[in-house]
């Protein structure tokens, strides 16, 4: 019998992160859930666990160091490594973000959370994931992230944003780096855009599920070992950056 995979997913007690952790928890993976939250988090955790997935809970705020070094030291105790870091917690930070007027801390925080937040994790989860034999780290980004779509007269980018937005252009362009350092390594690492689902993060308004949107994130944890690495994906393909 093939040893039981372990995978981090941050941002995991709701929406697009818990239906990731419900998607490889039914693989038979064991999932760490992180998030900040705790009443929403241990929640999640015991629906998980109710429906037979080996979910575990990981108290984890991206934008502290302590809290994601304790994170990486539990995960450790668990598995030993971490087969799978799935970084989906995100924020679209404070309204209105038009540029000429947005308040320069809603842009900090969503850097903070989307960007900082994310090579924090990663920074801190990859001794784990060195000893995984098939490492895979994916970062839940968004088509309003590509710049290519950003420029394309028509093309559905969402609202004017200075802070949500460029965020995402950003942790793309932190992908690429990555991939560009591990390109010699075992470790795959790619952007998935969900599309617009239904969460808090919209209010609502999103017009595909939650688990729709987890779709991707599972097939890019679950790559093969010459899978691509480096790369941008939604559910139809490849996103141009
Ligand atoms: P959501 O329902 O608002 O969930 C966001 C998650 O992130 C929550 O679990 C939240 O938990 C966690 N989180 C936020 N700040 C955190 C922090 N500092 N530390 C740890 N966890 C934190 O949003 P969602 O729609 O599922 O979004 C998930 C990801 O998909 C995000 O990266 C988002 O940008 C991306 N995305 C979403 C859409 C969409 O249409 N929904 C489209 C494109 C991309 P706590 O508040 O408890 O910490």
């Amino acid at each position: 019998m093939s040893e039981q995979k372990i995978a981090l997913v941050t941002g995991a007690n709701k929406g697009i992160g818990y239906e990731i952790a419900a998607g490889l928890g039914a693989l038979g993976w064991m999932v760490g859930m992180g998030a900040r939250d705790q009443e929403r988090r241990e929640a999640a955790v015991a629906k998980l666990r109710a429906a037979g997935v080996d979910a575990f809970s990981v108290p984890l705020d991206v934008t502290d160091d302590a809290s994601v070094t304790e994170a990486a030291r539990l995960i450790g105790e668990r598995g030993g490594r971490l087969d799978v870091l799935v970084n989906n917690a995100g924020t679209t930070g404070n309204a209105p973000q038009m540029p000429t007027t947005v308040d320069v801390e809603t842009v900090r925080a969503a850097v903070e959370t989307n960007v900082i937040g994310v090579i924090r994790v990663t920074n801190a989860m990859l001794p784990l994931l060195r000893r995984s034999a098939s490492p895979r780290i994916v970062n839940m980004s968004s088509s309003v992230g590509s710049l290519t779509l950003q420029t394309t007269p028509g093309a559905e980018v969402g609202p004017i944003s200075a802070a949500y937005s460029p965020s995402k252009t950003f942790l793309n362009a932190v992908t690429v780096q990555y991939a560009k350092e591990l390109r010699d390594t075992d470790i795959l690492i790619n952007a998935g855009c969900p599309g617009y689902c239904a969460t808090d993060l919209n209010g609502f308004r999103g017009v595909r599920t939650p688990a729709q949107g987890a779709a991707i994130a599972i097939q890019l944890a679950t790559l093969p070992d010459d899978g691509p690495t480096g790369h941008f994906f939604d559910d139809a393909g490849e996103v141009a950056w």
